[in-house]
């Protein structure tokens, strides 16, 4: 998929990159931005609409309060500092699905300014810089396709007219794709975390543009950058910024200029397309929103907003490892979303031993999902069921590979883990003296691991665990085993 690489992996070293996101988030308010039109997704075309979204004359607007507190939340969310006093702004452009002829946004004086984002960095951390974050409504929707006369029409859909965004911008401190990659999954968990949005790239809710140039390593000046647009998913946002350095830096080389300029993702083909010289600011004809009143976040507004804050994913992540004993990367799987990690935390604490909860989430169910394609959220074993299995393997009840077994029934038959235990509940074998015998067959088998074992090498007691496992088709009560194993070996 992606494009033909033709640099020599000396030349690229010579080069580093330089990367600035501007990311639009769609706030998930009730209603719009500046009208009480619904804001929501997939309503049949032009119909969330009314004289304020259409800008009709005379029609004026009015500032959702939620918008304003989602907005206020991101920030503090995102370590900004809130302006007190921000002012909207008119950005005025031509183009179809903008029938007012201008967007509401804001310019010199955003909501909030100097955030950050930490990403990992080797086994650091780095800081990436937010400018600033500030209101805007978004605009409606050109539709090229999906029309029987899409050949020679575009049609325009107005319901995205007036939805509240937010839009995010980065300072140039990335210097990879991946960087790049992981600030945006640190942003979309935020703003998942704080509920301000569903983060939706394929219905438009998170859309990301991407600022990039090269320069050589070393050098002080900043390169001309170009900026990526129409990239829908974060995983083709690195392949974009992948693709863009590499033409930028054969530009260079072969002694030409990189022409600022905006640049069209093409998935099909992994590449990017001129699509038009950028706008500059003054193009914008920017003034103040003469409709709208300046916005006043109150120390006490802001405090009250602060107060709603919840738990955020990178500080659950270091308690969670600590309270219980789990992994980063437990840790990350868990708190892929808040609603998940909530889960986990209420049957953790019920559970025997929270470790091994986290154990079999990250791999036998982790595995089972990725395999069939499946959410976490779509997951017929629910996290209920993974504690009750949790439970009975740390009881000796259940072997691994009997719990093996009943998870891929629970994915077969689309069944949660407790009524198929109930009714597959596995037969195990708990008589003691078949056990012995078992074991007195293996151990005469194997002479010389017995012989190490008296030599003091216990840890081949396992071996012999597994094998009459292996012999009992897995059906050994696991904890009695281990018992009778241990005392055979030391009579
Ligand atoms: P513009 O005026 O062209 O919109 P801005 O200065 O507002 O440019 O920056 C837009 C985005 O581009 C920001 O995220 C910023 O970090 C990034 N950016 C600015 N200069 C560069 C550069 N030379 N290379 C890469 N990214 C840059
Ligand atoms: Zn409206
Ligand atoms: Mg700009």
């Amino acid at each position: 998929m992606a494009a033909a690489v033709t640099l020599s992996p000396e030349i690229r070293a010579k080069y580093e990159a330089v990367i600035g996101l501007e990311v639009h988030v769609q706030l998930l308010t009730g209603t719009k931005a500046f009208c009480s039109c619904a804001n929501r997704f997939g309503a049949p075309p032009n119909t969330n609409v009314c004289p304020v979204c259409l800008g009709l004359p005379g029609a004026l607007p009015v500032l959702n309060r939620r918008a304003v507190e989602f907005a206020t939340l991101a920030a503090l969310a995102l370590n900004c500092e809130v302006r007190e006093r921000s002012i909207f702004a008119r950005k005025n452009y031509f183009y179809p699905d903008l029938p007012k002829g201008y967007q509401i946004s804001q310019y010199d004086k955003p909501l909030a300014e100097h955030g950050r984002i930490e990403v990992p960095d080797g086994d650091g951390k780095k800081r990436i810089g937010i400018t600033r974050l500030h209101m805007e409504e978004d605009a409606g929707k050109s539709m090229h396709e999906g029309f029987a006369d899409s050949a020679t029409r575009t049609y325009v859909d107005l319901n995205r007219c007036g939805t509240p965004l937010i839009e995010i911008v980065s300072e140039p401190d990335m210097r990879t794709p991946e960087e790049a990659y992981e600030y945006l999954t640190r942003l979309k968990e935020i703003m998942l975390y704080t509920a301000v949005s569903d983060c939706n790239m394929e219905e438009g809710s998170l859309r990301c543009d991407a600022n990039v140039s090269v320069r050589l390593k070393g050098a002080g000046r900043f390169g001309t950058k170009a900026e990526v647009k129409n990239v829908n998913s974060f995983r083709f946002i690195r392949a974009a910024l992948e693709y863009e350095i590499e033409r930028q830096i054969e530009i260079v080389e072969s002694g030409g200029r990189v022409v600022q300029e905006t640049r069209l993702w093409n998935a099909g083909e992994g590449r990017t397309y001129s699509m038009r010289s950028k706008e500059q600011a003054h193009d914008y004809r920017y003034f103040p929103e003469p409709d709208l009143p300046p916005l006043i976040v109150t120390e006490d507004w802001k405090a009250e907003i602060a107060s709603r804050m919840p738990e955020l994913p990178e500080a659950r992540r270091r308690r969670m490892i600590a309270e219980y004993s789990i992994t980063e990367q437990d840790a990350r799987t868990l708190t892929a979303t808040r609603a998940f990690a909530d889960q986990f935390e209420s049957a953790a604490r019920a559970a025997k031993n929270p470790r091994r909860v986290a154990n079999l989430v990250q791999s036998e169910l982790t595995m089972r999902l990725k395999a069939t394609g499946l959410e976490l959220e779509q997951s017929p074993i629910s996290m209920k069921g993974v504690v009750q299995a949790a439970d009975l393997a740390e009881e000796g009840k259940l072997s691994s590979k009997q719990l093996k077994q009943l998870f891929d029934l629970c994915f077969e038959r689309s069944e949660d883990f407790g009524p198929v235990y109930e009714r597959e509940k596995p037969r195990q074998i708990t008589d003691s003296s078949l056990l012995e015998k078992m074991i007195d067959e293996v151990i005469a088998a194997n002479p010389a691991q017995a012989e190490q074992y008296r030599k003091g090498k216990k840890t081949v007691a396992a071996f012999f665990v597994g094998q009459v496992m292996k012999a009992s088709k897995g059906q050994a009560n696991p904890a009695l085993l281990n018992e009778l194993v241990a005392k055979k070996l030391d009579g």
